[in-house]
């Protein structure tokens, strides 16, 4: 997870952002430490944690930003989103307010963030297909409407965790190369 000897030829900071409890802080931890935890505490604090890694042989060192219980409609101040390349927009496949709310944590980024900032939109919990009641296909069909890419990821088996950072990461880096 990074020699910290290492020289970083890039640091993107990429923000996590949607409801309370859908999962962005574990998401966050099984990224930056391979962690996981079921009675993870809200989030107190302005917080980022990063990892370093090797993309077309440059460093990049990955500044990922969490929110601290700052999950209410416009409670995310505008220093949050200062400077972010990237963003991860996420809702909980078994709660459906968590992903009809999606459309009001874009509009919150667009308005915030830069215009070229790069985006994904990523269903967690995708390990409770028992309890799913976002359907995939709605979820894909909003991204390609909004031009966001797309993944269903599960922090606590790790499914797809390392591709949607890799996603939004890899794309950063193919923009300013
Ligand atoms: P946050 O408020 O968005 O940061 O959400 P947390 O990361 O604190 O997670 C909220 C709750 O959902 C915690 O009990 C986590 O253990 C649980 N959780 C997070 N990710 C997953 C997941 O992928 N699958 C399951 N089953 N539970 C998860
Ligand atoms: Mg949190």
């Amino acid at each position: 997870y990074g020699d910290p000897s290492q020289k970083i030829d890039y640091v993107f900071k990429v923000v996590l952002i949607g409801d309370s409890a859908v999962g962005k802080s574990q998401i966050l931890a099984r990224f930056a430490r391979n962690e996981f935890s079921l009675d993870s505490k809200a989030t107190i604090g302005v917080e980022f944690q990063t990892r370093t890694l090797v993309i077309q042989h440059k460093s990049v060192k990955a500044q990922i930003w969490d929110t601290a219980g700052q999950e209410r409609y416009r409670a995310v101040t505008s220093a949050y989103y200062r400077g972010a390349v990237g963003a991860m927009l996420v809702y909980d496949i078994t709660k459906r307010q968590t992903f009809d709310h999606i459309p009001r944590w874009l509009e919150e980024l667009r308005s915030h963030a830069d215009k070229n900032i790069v985006i994904i939109l990523i269903g967690n919990k995708c390990d409770l297909e028992n309890q799913r009641v976002v359907p995939t296909e709605d979820a894909k069909e909003f991204a390609e409407k909004e031009g966001l890419f797309f993944l269903e990821t599960s922090a606590l088996e790790s499914t797809n965790v390392e591709s949607a950072f890799l996603t939004v990461l890899t794309e950063i880096f193919n923009i300013v190369n």
